[in-house]
């Protein structure tokens, strides 16, 4: 949304969220979630992009919490791993770890092409891998990065709203 728009209707007082479009066709494990999941993100090695566009989507304009997909700080409480950037040596075994603690049934996606499929970063001297190269991945979000929409599209997916 345009900077100077939104401002206009933060100071009118005017809801500044998108209008919702039409639900998508909800993931087969939807059902088990109830209409709400927490998502526990992972940089694995990012170069931030994605994370900028992350907080877009779950910020107050494209706004993910409507559809029941909320952020949360520990794996124990998440029902999604979302995970970004290429992954580096440092990062393998902790996001190993973040997923094996992550309550089963879970679904762990792959956002951008650096998690999906190495991107511009894949061939780095510090890398591991792709995020399906350490772990099982469900989901995957190309893109780099990939726009607010899209990133909100696969969570009202997983939650089936
Ligand atoms: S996909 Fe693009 S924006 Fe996302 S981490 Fe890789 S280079 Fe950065």
């Amino acid at each position: 949304m345009n900077p100077l728009k939104l401002a206009r209707r933060i100071v009118s007082g005017r809801r500044a969220a998108q209008p919702a479009p039409a639900a998508p066709q909800p993931l087969s494990a939807a059902s088990a979630y109830g209409g709400s999941v927490q998502v526990r993100h992972v940089d694995a090695g990012s170069c931030n992009g994605c994370e900028i566009e992350i907080a877009a989507a779950f910020g107050p304009v494209y706004d993910a919490e409507r559809y029941g997909a909320r952020l949360v700080a520990s794996p124990r409480h998440a029902d999604v791993v979302l995970v970004t950037g290429v992954v580096t040596h440092n990062m393998a075994e902790p996001l190993r770890r973040t997923v094996a603690a992550t309550p089963r049934p879970r679904v762990v996606i792959a956002l951008g092409d650096c998690a999906c499929d190495g991107g511009v970063f894949g061939q780095g001297f510090g890398v591991r891998g792709v995020v399906a190269d350490v772990t099982d991945v469900d989901l995957q979000i190309p893109g780099c990065p990939p726009e607010p929409d899209v990133i909100v599209e696969t969570m009202r997916r997983v939650t089936g709203r």
